[in-house]
């Protein structure tokens, strides 16, 4: 077992493009969230885990001592954790916080930025300042947090490559270790996609969605950041070890509300109606979870799309014993097509995505599940 993640899903406030399970804060049901985890935990078999995430939602609308005794006590049962993360809301972490978090065992911030405009901020329903930025990075390096991430988005509508350059100036200005780009996404049943059958023409296009994209590479790049994966960039040595074994297709196990877990070859997510998983917890019966044991074509082809997302791509020699597949003969077809499309490059030893196929990596990636 290598990573156990927490799902912590309450925030203040629901931003209009968001799709995660989440859920407006309500001290009870937090408080009673907090207890059913715990119970979740505790029943779980005590597997030695290498890292551990908290993410939500806004792990952070629990107080720093919450946090600090649920990182405790997962320390206890899975731990010790060689990298330990907690996601946080800019506007709501405090400075008490961060030192619990500091002292509880936590040693990386992921910090939800998206933009460094105040516009923009208020496009993507936010709330937090440039200000509050500023001082939650200060602020976490003064309290020993030993890894900085910065969540960014592009293409958000109003956005332009000229206040996207801005973001990440500044960004880079406040020298995060890692910082992590993702284009926004309009999901099926939230107000940002309302806002596209409305609207579409305040939306980017593939084309300007593709110029952010390389702006943000060349920009991360020269700043001294490495591109380890289609959306993260590290100073070397704080890549996301705890990301880096989803990409392996390592194991880990999810608790909370719309986890997901992989082991022994079998698939499962839990729930994301927060009252059936509180039932289920409360009443020692089992969380309804979707599950699905992958076969071996599935296997491989998941494996695939997942180490083509990173800067090692697939190496072939490894694929082969892993998998017992040979990546170019058994993907030949895949292949050949993704190389005519000028979307994967190979040589004699691994394939990986060119810099027109990291854009387009979830459709790239996909062809290696779909194929199977
Ligand atoms: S803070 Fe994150 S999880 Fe919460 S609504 Fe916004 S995007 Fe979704």
């Amino acid at each position: 077992m290598s990573g156990i993640y927490v799902h912590l899903p309450f925030c203040p406030y629901i931003c209009p493009y968001c799709d995660f399970a989440k859920w407006p804060l309500r001290r009870s049901q937090a408080q009673q969230y907090l207890l059913a985890l715990e119970r979740e935990i505790d029943c779980a078999p005590p597997i030695r885990a290498r890292t551990l995430y908290l993410g939500g939602g806004t792990p952070n609308t629990y107080g720093g001592q919450q946090i600090a005794s649920l990182t405790q006590r997962l320390i206890t049962r899975f731990g010790p954790f060689e990298e330990a993360t907690i996601e946080v809301n800019p506007d709501l972490v405090t400075d008490g916080d961060l030192l619990t978090y500091a002292r509880g065992g936590i040693g990386r911030l992921s910090i939800g930025v998206q933009s460094m405009i105040p516009q923009e901020i208020a496009t993507l329903g936010r709330q937090h300042t440039t200000e509050d930025v500023r001082a939650v990075v200060n602020s976490a390096r003064r309290c020993g947090l030993r890894s900085i991430s910065i969540d960014l988005m592009f293409a958000v509508p109003g956005q332009t490559v000229e206040t996207w350059m801005r973001t990440l100036r500044e960004t880079i200005a406040l020298s995060p270790d890692h910082v992590s780009v993702y284009g926004l996404t309009i999901e099926e049943g939230t107000p940002f996609w309302s806002w596209r059958e409305r609207e579409p023409s305040a939306f980017f296009d593939d084309a300007a969605e593709a110029t952010l994209y390389e702006t943000a590479i060349e920009a991360l790049a020269t700043a001294g950041y490495q591109q380890y994966e289609v959306s993260n960039f590290a100073i070397p040595g704080h890549e996301c070890a705890h990301n880096i074994n989803y990409w392996a297709n390592g194991e880990y196990l999810g608790f909370g509300v719309g986890a997901a877990s992989y082991r022994n070859g079998e698939r499962s997510i839990h729930t994301r109606s927060i009252s059936e998983y509180l039932c289920a917890v409360e009443g020692g019966r089992p969380i309804p979870s979707e599950r699905e044991t992958l076969r071996d074509a599935a296997k491989s082809g998941e494996a695939a799309m997942l180490a083509l997302r990173t800067r090692d791509g697939v190496r072939f020699r490894d694929f082969k014993e892993r998998y017992g597949v040979d990546f170019l003969q058994f993907y030949a077809p895949v292949i050949g097509d993704l190389r005519a499309a000028g979307l994967l490059d190979v040589d004699d030893q691994c394939a990986r995505l060119t810099k027109r196929g990291l854009f387009l990596a979830n459709d790239v990636c996909g062809e290696f599940v779909t194929f199977a």
